[in-house]
This record gives C-alpha cells, structure tokens and sequence, in this order.
C-alpha cells in the first residue's frame, strides 16, 4: 500500500471578511499582482466588477476584463488562457458565483500565476477551496480538479454578498448542509484526528443552519445572516480543507453530477440540486442499510428545506422534460466507477438509485415515470 503523504491545502493564504472588507483587501492587492484579470460572468453582478475595475485602476494596477459565456468549461478556460498570456496578465481575480471563482482558481493553476477570489454571493465555499468542477458549455458536470493551493486571497465583503438574490444563500445553505450528511457517512467510522474534527465541525455547522437559517433568509441585516452566509462561503470550504481528500463528497454531490447531465437550461443552482440529493442519499441510507436514523433525519430536513424553498423532490428541479431512459443515465453518471457516490459504506448500482430516486419523486413525474416503468420494465433489470 503507498504511503505517499500529499500536501493539504487548508485555507486561502489570506482571508479578509466583513462589511466594506473590499476596503482592506484592495490594498493588498499590488503585492500579489499588477495587471490582473478581472473575472466574471452575469449581468447582475456588473455593477460590483465596473467598480472593481474603476478602483484597480485608482490603486495603480492596469487590469484586464473578461466574463465567461457559459460555465467553468474548456471552451471559457481555453479563452481566459489567450487574454491572460497575450495580455502578460500576472493574476487573475474572480469576482462571481461558483462557477466563475472555479475557473479564475483553475486558471491561475494551469498558468502558475496567484489568484484572488472575491465571493458575490454565498451559493457555494468556491471563494475559498482547492477545488474546481468542470463542466460542460451547457452546464453538465465532467469533473472535478484538485488545485495546488487555495488562493492567495480570499475577500468575503458583505456588501457584496448581499447584493445577491436571496435564493443564492438558500442554495448555499444546500450545499454547506451537505457537508454533515456526506462527511459523516463516508468518515464517521475514520481513526484521522483532522477528519474526524471536520465531520464534527460540519455538524456543527449544520446545527447552526438549521436555527440561523430562517432568519437569515428573512432579514440581510441580522447576525443570523452573516453566521449563514460566512457559514456557506467560509466554514464550509474550512472543512473540505481540513477534512482533505478522505473527508469528501458522496451521495448527494454524485446524484447532482448525475442530474446536470439532464439539465439544460441552468435553472437550478448548484445547492439546490445538491439539497435535493441530500434527501436521496438518506433514502439509501434508510433502504439499503435498514437506518431509522436515516428515515428521521430526511424527514427532519425536508421540512428545513421545504421553509427555505428548496428542492424536495424531482418536481422542483428544472427536469419537466426527464423520462425513466434520461434519468436511468443520470443514474449511470452518478454511479461511475470514480463516482464518490461508491464512498458510501454500502454498494450502490444505477437500479438502486433509480428506485431512490423515484421514491423521493415528485407528483407530476411520478405518474409519467411510472408509465415509463411499466413499459419499459427497467426497474426489474439487475
Ligand atoms: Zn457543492
């Protein structure tokens, strides 16, 4: 067995949050890189990049401004290479959501110059981790890459962040949940200090969504909202880089790489569908391991989720066109051999995903998938 012992990226090298944080972090700024490209991608956020752009210029850097056209895919990396390298750029700052900090992160990577993450939202823990999912141009997941550190920079301001629709922080409420479902079932049983100490921080953390949540959603202005929005952009991307390699993803994370093979016109967010494949991983857990804990904790968090609108079965996610052949693939993607879906403490096959994923259905699709599956007799195949 090899003993090779890698190197664990923990936490950005620097990490400035709070109200106006940009004010503080901008300083630092010309000691890490003098032409950088500015990064984004929606309209929403052009604002918060013009004035980043306009006070790059006022602290002497000469930057360069570019916006992804679809996801973090080849096709947008292979574009942000050419600016970067025609431009003699020496840094890239990504000012976004998810998808743009993961391609700054993965460019500053592939080109071995620093990067600058600045959050303008709390959907994801993209801003802070070593880390980036690659997708597709028309969003479904390929994989994901591990980067040689977190970035150098990380400014969470506030300000910012709340600029974002509200429906950003429920998906990052999502997203940041998972850590406890997928961390504890994959790790509960590891002897690794640090490992173990994440899943207790992740419950920590889920414990601390559970009562923050509510009023958070309700009211930008509360220390609830700062707990929950530092909770998903920050602790949550703490854990991962605590926990490392052996405190990862599993169920849910697979299910929604599985599910963006079917979704085409990136209506749901990344914490939404993971929300929602929280909910069938625990269903496995329930079926497959017979666990009462399990069958407890679902219904607990589907009432949590259903409060904050989240997805609770196929219905709500942007799926109206799937029949029983489409989701068999996704079943099949979620279930490939490098899936982390097989870090779960029990086998799992397409069929029985299906199946999970059937019993946790909604109304509308139930009636055409269960036509389906009277035709077609998929169910039944082994
Ligand atoms: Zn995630």
């Amino acid at each position: 067995m090899s003993n090779k012992i890698l190197p664990q990226s923990i936490s950005p090298r620097r990490v400035l949050r709070g109200e106006k944080a940009w004010e503080h972090g901008k300083e630092i700024i010309p000691s890490i890189c003098k032409r950088p490209l500015l990064l984004g991608r929606s309209k929403q956020t052009k604002n918060i990049r013009d004035f980043l752009y306009y006070e790059l210029i006022q602290l002497g850097s000469n930057p360069i401004a570019a916006e992804l056209k679809h996801d973090c895919c080849e096709l947008d990396l292979a574009k942000i290479k050419t600016l970067v390298i025609n431009n003699k750029c020496d840094g890239v700052i990504a000012a976004g959501g998810g998808k743009v900090l993961d391609a700054g992160k993965l460019s500053s990577h592939r080109l071995d110059i620093p990067c600058i993450t600045i959050p303008t939202s709390a959907s994801t823990c993209a801003g802070w981790t070593a880390l980036s999912n690659i997708y597709s141009t028309k969003g479904a997941f390929i994989k994901d890459v591990i980067l040689d550190s977190c970035p150098e920079l990380l400014i969470f301001d506030y300000g910012f962040i709340r600029q974002a629709p509200p429906r950003t922080l429920a998906s990052g409420i999502g997203d940041a949940l998972a850590k406890w479902y997928e961390s504890s079932s994959t790790s509960n049983a590891s002897t690794d200090g640090l490992v173990q100490q994440a899943v207790q921080m992740a419950r920590v953390l889920r414990d601390q969504l559970f009562i923050d949540s509510h009023e958070a959603l309700l009211n930008q202005k509360s220390d609830a909202w700062i707990r929950v929005a530092e909770g998903c952009g920050l602790t949550a991307g703490l854990i991962g880089g605590i926990g490392g390699s052996r405190c990862r993803t599993a169920a849910a994370h697979a299910i929604h790489n599985g599910l963006t093979q079917l979704m085409h016109s990136k209506k749901s967010l990344h914490g939404e569908i993971v929300a929602y494949g929280i909910l069938v991983q625990l269903h496995l857990e329930e079926v497959i391991e017979k666990n009462q804990l399990a069958q407890q904790a679902r219904k607990q968090l589907q009432e949590f989720l259903k409060d904050l609108k989240l997805p609770t079965n196929l219905d709500n996610l942007d799926l109206k066109d799937v029949n029983i052949d489409s989701l068999r693939l996704a079943c099949e993607f979620a279930c490939r051999d490098e899936s982390d879906i097989h870090r779960l403490p029990f086998k799992v096959n397409p069929n029985i995903l299906l199946k999970a994923l059937i019993m946790t259905k909604g109304q509308e699709i139930v009636v055409r998938l269960e036509n389906n599956i009277e035709e077609n007799k998929y169910l039944d195949r082994s």
